[in-house]
């Protein structure tokens, strides 16, 4: 195996192969024209979680892009639940992607394309690693516009990640570990593959406007609920970031994350809040739960 792939295996025109040997036409529009959709599950102890969620808004996604995945359901999930077993991993990340695919002779039009479905497993990765928890994430909050929903659709999960790179190499200079961007009114958005929630004394926020509905998100509000915390989707200004008690990023990255500083000032006292904490607590509890969540082997068996 060439030492720059970590440990995964990927599926791709219709066949299994190992990480290295995963590869596309460099005609795929996919890779010329980021005309793509993706969406990306975790294996937790041998379980995806929330499966079900992720593969409806891949589907919704390819709908949107007016290439509708022709793939059904069990199908995915076998090529899915195959990709890590053969990677034979415990925790992993797994993504699923539909480009536009090649048009004979290379023709403009979006339409002569035929989609190309791929998938891949590799080790888990972390947003904010387990070990660095208490310490949270310390955040450069950008003056990056994020791309508005009126160019591209934040719901469609897409690679148009410019700005978010941007933000993370700003924010890499500057020794942050990652960056928030904002957007035309200058409210915050998200950051490179998380969104966003503030806590104040009237509950628990998120941004309503120019994100991506995240599967982790969504989780957050079945979980405050669970726990009878008033939680909604609202703009979100940078004053009001500043100002609140806790801040915490979602991600299938890495779950329910603490920020606990913004551009090297101290949120709320700094430490771990205790909604975060509490959140990211029974989110860790329902990747056993089988109402939550599905062993690879139960797929494969079926
Ligand atoms: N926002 C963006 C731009 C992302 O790319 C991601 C995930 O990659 C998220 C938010 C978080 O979404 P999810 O919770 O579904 O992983």
């Amino acid at each position: 195996m060439n030492e720059i792939f970590p440990k995964g295996h990927a599926w791709i025109d219709g066949n299994f192969v190992a990480l290295a040997e995963a590869k596309i036409s460099i005609l795929d529009w996919g890779f010329l024209r980021s005309d793509a959709t993706y969406d990306v599950v975790h294996v937790w102890k041998g379980r995806f979680f929330r499966l079900d969620k992720h593969i409806n808004r891949f589907f919704e996604s390819t709908k949107k892009l007016r290439m509708p995945c022709q793939m059904d359901r069990d199908e995915l999930k076998k090529i899915l639940a195959g990709c890590v077993e053969k990677a034979k991993l415990e925790n992993a990340y797994v993504e699923m992607i539909q480009t536009r695919g090649m048009s004979a002779n290379f023709v403009r039009d979006p339409r002569e394309a035929t989609p190309r479905i791929i998938a891949f497993a590799v080790p888990f990765g972390w947003i904010l690693k387990q070990e660095d928890f208490e310490k949270g994430l310390d955040v450069l909050l950008t003056e990056i516009k994020r791309i508005p929903p009126s160019s591209v659709d934040p719901t469609i999960k897409n690679y148009h990640w410019m700005d978010l790179v941007t933000g993370m190499l700003n924010a890499y200079e500057k020794g942050n570990d990652t960056a928030i961007l904002v957007d035309e009114n200058n409210n915050i958005t998200e950051g490179p593959g998380f969104n966003l929630f503030c806590v104040d004394e009237n509950g628990i926020f998120t941004p309503d406007y120019g994100v991506l509905e995240g599967i982790t998100r969504q989780t957050v509000f079945d979980l405050a609920k669970e726990l009878n915390i008033p939680i909604s989707k609202k703009p979100i200004s940078i004053e009001q970031l500043k100002n609140a008690k806790e801040l915490f990023a979602t991600s299938t990255a890495g779950g329910i994350m603490p920020i606990t500083k913004v551009n090297g000032e101290l949120i709320g006292d700094g430490k771990v809040g205790e909604n975060t904490r509490n959140l990211h607590e029974i989110y860790w509890e329902k990747h056993m739960d089988s109402g939550w969540s599905v062993s690879i082997n139960e797929i494969l068996a079926k």
